[in-house]
Order: C-alpha cells, then sequence, then structure tokens
C-alpha cells in the first residue's frame, strides 16, 4: 500500500468549483432494478424498492415545464422505466420538445410487462444510453450477471430494427467502464476514440449492431465500487492512482457544472456520486436547496459553489469522466 497522503481534492484545485448555467436535470428514479452488478455505484438491486413518489413526480414535471433553459432530462436509477414517474416525466419532457435521455441496461426489455418499451422509445425519440462494458461476452456477464451480453445484443438488434443507429433522432450509445482491479497496477481507462472504434467493428461484424457513440467511464470509488476496494484493500491506492494523474484541462467540463441531480425523495445534489454519498447541494445561502425553492423563487440557478470530495479525483484523471464519456 502506498505511505502517501491523498491530497484533499479542494487542495489540488485551489478552491472551489463554481456552477455554470443548469441545462441537464439527471433524475435517479429509484433503486429497483433487474440486475445487481458488482460496480453499481447506487446499490441498486431486484430487491430494493425505493422510488420516485408522485409528489416529487409532480415537482419535477412543474419544474421541466418552468424552465425551457433545461435542454436535457437525464433519467437513471436503478432500472428508469421499474420506477414510478419514468412515462409522466418522458411526457413531460418531450411535451416541451426536451432531450430525453434513458439510462438503459438493456435487459430490462425482457421482463415480463417491459416487452413493447423499445417502441415506446423510439415513438418520443428518446435517447439510450447502455452499458456495456465491454464488446467480449465474458467480461460483461462478470461484471452484470451471466445471460446480460446475449440479451443486450438482443436488444441492440431490437433497437436497430427500430431505426437507432440510423435515423439521426434515435441515438443510441453504449457506455464502457473498466473491470474493477484485482491488484494495485492500475491502468487510465482507455482511449475512447480507438475504443469505440474497436466496439463498432467486433459489434458489426459479429452480430450486425449498429450504434452512435461509445462512453468511457472511470469507475469512481463510492458505493458498491469502494466497497469492493475496501474489502480488497485497493481503496487507498486507487485514490492515489487518480491523484496521480489528475488533468487540470478536465475541470471546466465536468458534468456537475451545468447538471442538477435529483434523487426519488426530491432531494438535490451537484451529480449522482454527491448523491450516492449524501452530500446536498448547497445554494448561495448556505442552505440546502429543494425542489419548492426552485419552484417559488422561479430559479433554476441557486447554487453558485459545487460541493466536491476526493472521489472528484475520478473525474478529474486523466481524459476525464462523466455520464457522457471523457471530457477531453
Ligand atoms: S443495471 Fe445499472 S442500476 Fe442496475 S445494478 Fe447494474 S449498474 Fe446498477
Ligand atoms: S464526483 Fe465528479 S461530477 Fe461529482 S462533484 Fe466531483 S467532479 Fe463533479
Amino acid at each position: 500500500m502506498t505511505n502517501k497522503t491523498i491530497t484533499n481534492f479542494k487542495n489540488k484545485i485551489n478552491g472551489d468549483l463554481t456552477k455554470d448555467k443548469i441545462t441537464v436535470l439527471q433524475i435517479n428514479l429509484g433503486k429497483k432494478c433487474n440486475l445487481a452488478c458488482v460496480h453499481c455505484h447506487v446499490e441498486a438491486s431486484p430487491v430494493r424498492t425505493e422510488e420516485l413518489t408522485p409528489d416529487v413526480c409532480e415537482k419535477l414535471i412543474t419544474i421541466i415545464e418552468s424552465f425551457p433553459q433545461i435542454e436535457s432530462i437525464d433519467l437513471t436509477g436503478g432500472a428508469p422505466e421499474m420506477n414510478y414517474g419514468f412515462k409522466p416525466l418522458v411526457a413531460a419532457a418531450r411535451k416541451y420538445h426536451t432531450e430525453v435521455i434513458v439510462r438503459s441496461n438493456l435487459t430490462i426489455f425482457f421482463e415480463s410487462g417491459y416487452e413493447d418499451l423499445p417502441q415506446y422509445f423510439a415513438d418520443n425519440q428518446i435517447r439510450v444510453v447502455a452499458s456495456l462494458p465491454c464488446y467480449l461476452e465474458d467480461n460483461v456477464d462478470q461484471q452484470r450477471g451471466k445471460g446480460v451480453y446475449n440479451k443486450s445484443i438482443l436488444a441492440l438488434q431490437k433497437f436497430n430494427e427500430l431505426g437507432y443507429g440510423n435515423d439521426p433522432n434515435l441515438i443510441i450509445d453504449l457506455v464502457y467502464n473498466p473491470l474493477l482491479p484485482v491488484n494495485n497496477n492500475f491502468a487510465l481507462t482507455p482511449n475512447q476514440v480507438p475504443l469505440q472504434a474497436s466496439y463498432k467493428d467486433y459489434l458489426a461484424k459479429h452480430f450486425e449492431v449498429k450504434f452512435n457513440h461509445l462512453f468511457t467511464i472511470t469507475n469512481i470509488p463510492v458505493g458498491r465500487t469502494n466497497l469492493y476496494l475496501e474489502k480488497n484493500n485497493l481503496a487507498q491506492d486507487y485514490l492515489q492512482f487518480l491523484e496521480d494523474n489528475f488533468n487540470q484541462a478536465t475541470l471546466p467540463h465536468l458534468m456537475c457544472k451545468n447538471q442538477l441531480s435529483v434523487d426519488y425523495l426530491g432531494n438535490i445534489f451537484d451529480c449522482d456520486f454527491n448523491q450516492m454519498m449524501n452530500i446536498s447541494a448547497i445554494a448561495n445561502s448556505s442552505q440546502k436547496i429543494t425542489l419548492d425553492d426552485i419552484i417559488d423563487q422561479h430559479n433554476l440557478d441557486l447554487i453558485s459553489q459545487i460541493q466536491t470530495a476526493n472521489y472528484c479525483y475520478g473525474c478529474t484523471a486523466g481524459s476525464g469522466s462523466s455520464c457522457g464519456g471523457a471530457l477531453i
């Protein structure tokens, strides 16, 4: 194990990260999921029951309707499709021509009651962002469970049949995240551009699957990932590795700059990692902000300072990382 001390992230960046104008509303609809992946930072699974309430859903719809500055709503979970509020939020966003992104695990479409969802996605021009942590079967099933790879390929073929990957209004992106380390020979997430080319070649050649973009995402040491690292005595070394690869040039592009992240209870955070760690967003008044504050003050930009922690080294290492992939 390293003997070095991790530099506090705030000291590393010489101060605070500041918020830009909010254009993305990311909503975590709940913890229900048909899978229980080892790297899951929100610790979702089939036995979790927490989900959005009608009251919180109504407030979110009011916000979507009130703020044309919101360019995207980004629905996540758990499996967002399984949690309360999914279709009402899609309907609200589409009414105002706001982009809808759904972070889908692709296997949900094989669960009873969800088989017709790909057509619903196409009808509503939902942008699909789907995790496929490798283009090889063994690596995917190791991370996500046996059979997940085959179901994912079948779902991608179904989306292609509906026009995804060809029609410019039907976008499907894939997400790569590395396997969790087994020792302290850590590596940065591979370069997104050549890896995207490898994914495209392999999936086209073997399955005639097409997709738009590949996003590479770093494993951020929170939630189940951090539990795994701690259990294997790798947590400190991994954080040190991330700090050693800190890249100042990523800072202006971090996803927390222009995003609000809302949990199923309606609490507001700067990003979903802070949400997982229960580090609330703080308004200029030094208070936590609520959905009611935004509605009552008719102001989406109540935060100037982003709350940071040492796991922010995960977003700022190498080419950087976000829900939309590498930053630079
Ligand atoms: S599919 Fe996504 S939300 Fe569900 S357990 Fe896996 S990583 Fe977590
Ligand atoms: S974890 Fe990443 S996205 Fe969240 S506050 Fe830190 S740098 Fe920003």
